[in-house]
């Protein structure tokens, strides 16, 4: 580009030159033509018989001086004379042409052109300018005519402007180098200019399409371009569906980073994760930013291990230490896989399998991966749906609470309820608490519906009779923040409940925690009068250094253990009793759960257990059922259902007006 440019400079710089000399020599020359002309048609005027000199070819001494002296005034150079057949007979002045032949006879011809004509001629005889003597004659052939016009021969004169046109042609020179300099300066400077917008263009139009087909912040490729560029790779043979997968990441907890480190921490984490990226990618693999903290990675991988190496690689890179600037800070994140057999339609489907994986990923924790498969979908489904049902739940007030009965052994009276959450999905499926409480907890959606369901259980439970008390379960998350305890005392004073009328079920899972935290947390709800039960006691990891060292109210014996006195009655009632001994002397009283038979309350009844739970006392009911189910209660067990007589009762039965804590030796049934 800059050679043709210069080329073109120096074809126009030279042709303005030559154009510019041609022009001042032909100035010159007609300049020098018409001097030679006037001069020359005023000789037979001055020549005193000139005809005669043109006829006999020999000049009188007179003429000769005149020629001289004419010769001298006009500066120039010579003057000749032709006879009428254009013989060269006299010649005066300098011989300039003497060392040019050509010269002589160039004029003959004119001589006798001008002969034949009658008209005169005119002619520049000039060395060439490149000569150091430059020679620049002006040339005037006028016919000599008798009295009655004819040409009776031909004057020639010449006149020298050599000097002048030394002078011109150096001067010529000098104003050509200056001119062709300025004028090679203005056109570089008009080029490099340009070539400078040009080039300039030529980089916006590339940043431009960059811009377009790349994440801004990482470089990675963006969701069209990583389209394309796929496509590209297919059709060029680099990549086959067959052997390829898809492989999506999500940075863990990247809303928590964004939310409480600020934007700038979050944008050097996305760009670490691109670099992590990048820097693990193969020549023919290709990755891209979706937007958001969605990443997305094809990769060659004949089998699910290549992927799985793939895959670990890049979350290894990406747990690597991020400096933000202002400190350094450690990220995770999970991975869902699509293996290419599994890609289905193509790209999209590979996308949509690999993002039910993902899920799967998080579901299970986060920061890991999980690979596609078939039945991995129908499972991945169902907890978005769960999912979807809990949020839509908390955000539209969907939950709800039922209350099963809570029942004394030795008299059947009903002492309490304890509160069972529930949910309907959007399509009207009634959702098990089994299923949506652990998607609540991994969602961090608990301490919520936790808060709800404890204030919705008090307050409704305000308006019970007072000897009734309520149980609500705990998740263990709701520990976490430790700020349990200050929720439930501000719950209570809201709803003005009795403390000592609320239990508190907490999972052994809470105590696996063996953390301080959880032990005071604890101690500091008994303070201010809340019971603790350890529900589905013997279900996980039944250590009884939990139960000493954290000092529980109730155990709350798991069903299945009731289901084991219908298998083997003798050895069922034995490991019940066990557990009955145990917690009567750490001062806890016993609630079985699960009583389905009338078989079961009584081999139960006879183990000196105090409370019973059970689809045959009662199934968790709607709030609005449970005053007629009280006074059932009541009318079966003869007692009075007032509040008064109820307490009065739990004071005769030995029972504190909290029949959930034990304070007194247990009622034995
Ligand atoms: P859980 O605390 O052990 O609650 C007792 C579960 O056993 C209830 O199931 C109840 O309906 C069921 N059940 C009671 N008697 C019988 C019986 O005789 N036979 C049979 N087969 N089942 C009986 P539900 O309501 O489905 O609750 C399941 C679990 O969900 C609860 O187990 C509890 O762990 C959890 N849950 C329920 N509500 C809450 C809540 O508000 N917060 C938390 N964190 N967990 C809750
Ligand atoms: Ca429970
Ligand atoms: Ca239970």
């Amino acid at each position: 580009m800059a050679f043709v440019a210069a080329l073109v400079v120096t074809v126009l710089v030279i042709g303005a030159n030559f154009a510019q000399f041609k022009t001042l020599e032909q100035t010159l020359g007609a300049q020098v033509r018409e001097d030679a002309r006037a001069w020359a048609h005023h000789i037979p005027d001055l020549v005193p018989d000139a005809e005669r000199l043109a006829t006999t070819g020999t000049a009188s001494t007179t003429q000769l001086a005149t020629l001289t002296d004419e010769i001298n005034d006009h500066g120039g150079t010579g003057m000749l004379f032709f006879n009428g057949n254009g013989i060269l007979l006299v010649s005066a002045g300098r011989n300039t042409w003497s060392g040019h032949p050509e010269w002589a006879a160039r004029m003959q011809s004119l001589a006798r052109q001008v002969l034949a004509t009658g008209q005169s001629r005119l002619d520049v005889f000039a060395t060439g300018w490149n000569e150091a003597e430059t020679v620049f004659v002006g040339g005037a052939f006028v016919p000599i005519l008798d009295g009655f016009g004819n040409a009776q021969g031909v004057v020639g004169v010449l006149l020298d402007r050599s000097v002048a046109a030394r002078t011109f042609y150096d001067a010529f020179v000098r104003l050509s180098a200056i001119l062709s300099i300025v004028f090679t300066i203005a056109l570089a400077l008009i080029s490099s200019g340009f070539i400078l917008v040009r080039r300039q263009a030529d980089q916006s139009r590339q940043q431009a399409n960059y811009l377009a087909r790349h994440d801004q912040l990482t470089g990675l490729l963006n969701r069209d371009s990583f389209r394309a560029s796929v496509e590209a790779s297919k059709r060029a043979g680099i990549l086959s569906c067959e052997k390829a997968a898809v492989l999506l990441f999500d940075i863990d907890n990247f809303k928590a980073v964004n939310d409480t480190e600020g934007q700038a921490v979050g944008d050097a984490v996305l760009r670490h994760v691109g670099q992590a990226i990048s820097i693990c990618l193969g020549p023919s693999d290709i990755g891209a930013r979706f937007g958001g903290d969605e990443f997305v990675v094809i990769c060659h991988a004949s089998c699910i291990n290549a992927a799985d190496a793939l895959a670990e690689r890049i979350r290894t890179a990406i747990a690597r230490p991020v400096d933000t600037g202002k400190r350094t800070i450690q990220i995770r994140a999970s991975c869902g896989i699509c293996m290419g057999a599994q890609c289905g339609a193509g790209i999209d489907e590979g996308l949509q399998h690999a993002d039910l994986a993902l899920s799967q990923a998080k579901f299970d924790g986060r920061n890991t991966s999980r690979t596609f498969t078939p039945e991995l979908e129908s499972r991945v489904n169902r907890r978005i749906k769960i999912r979807d049902a809990v949020r839509n739940g908390l955000r539209n007030g969907l939950f709800s609470l039922n209350f099963q009965p809570l029942i004394r052994c030795d008299t059947r009276l009903c002492v309490g309820f304890e509160a069972l959450l529930r949910l309907t999905s959007a399509d009207g499926e009634k959702l098990a608490p089994d299923e949506f409480i652990p998607v609540a907890e991994a969602e961090g959606l608990i301490e919520h519906i936790g808060q709800w369901a404890l204030g919705t259980a008090t307050a409704e439970a305000a308006n019970w009779p007072e000897h009734l008390y309520v149980s609500v379960n705990m998740s263990v998350r709701q520990f976490d923040k430790e700020n349990l305890v200050s929720i439930v005392s501000e719950t209570l004073s809201r709803t003005g409940f009795d403390p000592h009328r609320l239990e508190l079920e907490v999972t052994e899972s809470l105590l696996m925690k063996n953390s301080e935290s959880v032990g005071r947390q604890l101690a500091a709800l008994r303070t201010l009068g809340v019971s603790i039960a350890m529900d589905d006691f013997g279900t996980g990891y039944s250590s009884l250094g939990y139960l000493w060292k954290y000092g529980f109210d109730k155990l709350k014996v798991d069903r299945s253990f009731v289901i084991g006195l219908d298998a083997d009655a003798a050895k069922g009632r034995e490991i019940i009793d066990t557990i009955v001994v145990l917690a009567h002397r750490l001062d806890m009283t016993v609630t079985v759960e699960g009583i389905e038979t009338e078989l079961q309350a009584e081999l139960i009844s006879e183990l000196a257990c105090d409370q019973m739970q059970g689809f045959l006392f009662g199934r968790p009911m709607p709030a609005a059922d449970l005053p007629a189910f009280i006074l059932g209660n009541a009318a079966r067990t003869h007692a009075p259902p007032t509040s008064e007589r109820h307490g009065a009762r739990c004071l005769a039965t030995g029972q504190a007006r909290h029949p959930g804590r034990r304070r007194t030796p247990p009622a034995r049934c």
